[in-house]
């Protein structure tokens, strides 16, 4: 089946004369196929890089190397206004002079559709983003999720095969974040646009992505499935991006296939992967090797989430259910021992300026969780 859109090793540099190579590599060779009807996200720091392949995709920067396909036609020399591309920009400037049904129809007007299909598609695209009753409306007489909400159905219009989302919901509160973000989802499943959707927020990224890609200084660390993404992190980069992560220094205390006995890791341990027990009697001889004290206690609703001061000064996250919590009597100041129930390793660095670097850290992550030392 032909994808919705691919790109094939696209960089763009920008001119940078405080360089000294004299520009700065945004996007540095990427691959990407995104399947019809998919919803991807992609996710990553401020300034990686993720706007830049947005404005590539839809022609507002031109690649400097590598292509672009949509519906497996070649798009890199053609004009925006022909890719048929819905693109909603951070702060999605809508026209303030306009009505609702303006600023919708606006992209329609252009393409010379007719008056009354126009109307009709207005109609319905109102009614598919919730805006009845706010049509005559201009946007300063309409909240910030409203006017996301025209933003969007401005986007769809002109029914694109692609649509491009930057950060869609930007400045509003957590709850219209959130109702915004459901009906998006519901929305591009009813319509099967592919879609791509940028973000800076992880949660956003894991709850909307049938895909998710994660990205850091212009390159992409994964595309995966969100329970992927969490739970087989490929590079630390990622462990430590998506969601809470306890970091471990350790070394191997065993021969690994490649790796000798001695070679430095860095463990990563999710919160709710440690597993956390009163101890009743801290006189008594330990057999377990971790033990800490609670230094820190919260609240969360469903889950508590523990700070644990290690015996050796380190601190450790926990999180466990709220009725777990109160069963094991856990408390500020209780002593503990933790057990390591689940963990990811990485060479210290990213492993790729040792020989086969990333050989390495893909054997590593088979599981050495019985070979390293505690922390
Ligand atoms: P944010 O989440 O903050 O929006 P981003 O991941 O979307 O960040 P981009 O906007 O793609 O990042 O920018 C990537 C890098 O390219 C940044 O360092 C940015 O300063 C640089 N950049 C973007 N556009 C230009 C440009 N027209 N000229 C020079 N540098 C640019």
């Amino acid at each position: 089946m032909t994808t919705a859109i691919t790109l094939r090793n696209l960089s763009k540099r920008f001119p940078d004369p405080r360089r000294p190579e004299g520009w700065f590599t945004a996007v540095d060779s990427v691959d990407l196929d995104v399947e019809p009807e998919e919803f991807l996200t992609m996710v990553g720091p401020s300034g990686c890089g993720k706007s830049t392949i947005l404005r590539v995709i839809s022609g507002l920067e031109s690649p400097t190397s590598g292509d672009i396909f949509i519906a497996g036609e070649r798009v890199n020399q053609l004009p925006p206004k022909d890719r048929n591309i819905g693109f909603m920009f951070q702060g999605y400037a809508l026209f303030k002079h306009m009505t609702v049904t303006e600023n919708i129809e606006f992209g329609l007007k252009l393409r010379k559709v007719p008056p009354s299909k126009r109307r009709t598609r207005v109609a319905d695209l109102i009614s598919l983003v919730g805006l009845e009753g706010l049509e005559a409306r201009q946007p300063r007489q309409l909240s910030g999720g409203q006017q996301q909400r025209v933003a969007l159905a401005r986007a769809l219009a002109s029914e694109p095969r692609l649509l491009l989302l930057d950060e869609p919901f930007g400045a509003v509160d957590a709850k219209v974040r959130q109702k915004l973000r459901v009906d998006t989802k519901k929305l591009q499943r009813e319509l099967k646009v592919p879609t791509i959707l940028v973000t800076h927020d992880q949660r956003e990224a894991l709850e909307l992505g049938d895909r998710v890609v994660v990205m850091n200084h212009g390159r992409f660390e994964q595309i995966a499935t969100p329970a992927d993404v969490y739970d087989n992190p490929q590079t630390e980069f990622v462990a430590r991006f998506i969601g809470r992560t306890n970091v471990f220094q350790t070394v191997l205390e065993e021969d690994h296939s490649i790796l000798p006995k001695g070679t430095r890791l860095n463990v990563m341990v999710r919160p709710e992967d440690v597993l956390v027990s009163a101890l009743p009697d801290p006189s008594e001889p330990q057999t377990p090797t971790l033990v800490g004290t609670i230094t820190d206690y919260s609240f969360l609703g469903r889950t508590v989430r523990l700070e644990i001061t290690l015996t050796n000064g380190t601190l450790c996250t926990v999180a466990l259910p709220k009725g777990d919590a109160l069963k094991k009597k856990l408390g500020l100041g209780g002593l503990v021992s933790l057990e390591i129930a689940a963990c990811h390793a990485f060479l210290q660095g990213d492993g790729s300026n040792s020989p086969n670097g990333s050989e390495n850290q893909e054997a590593i992550r088979s599981d050495v969780s019985d070979k390293v030392a505690s922390p």
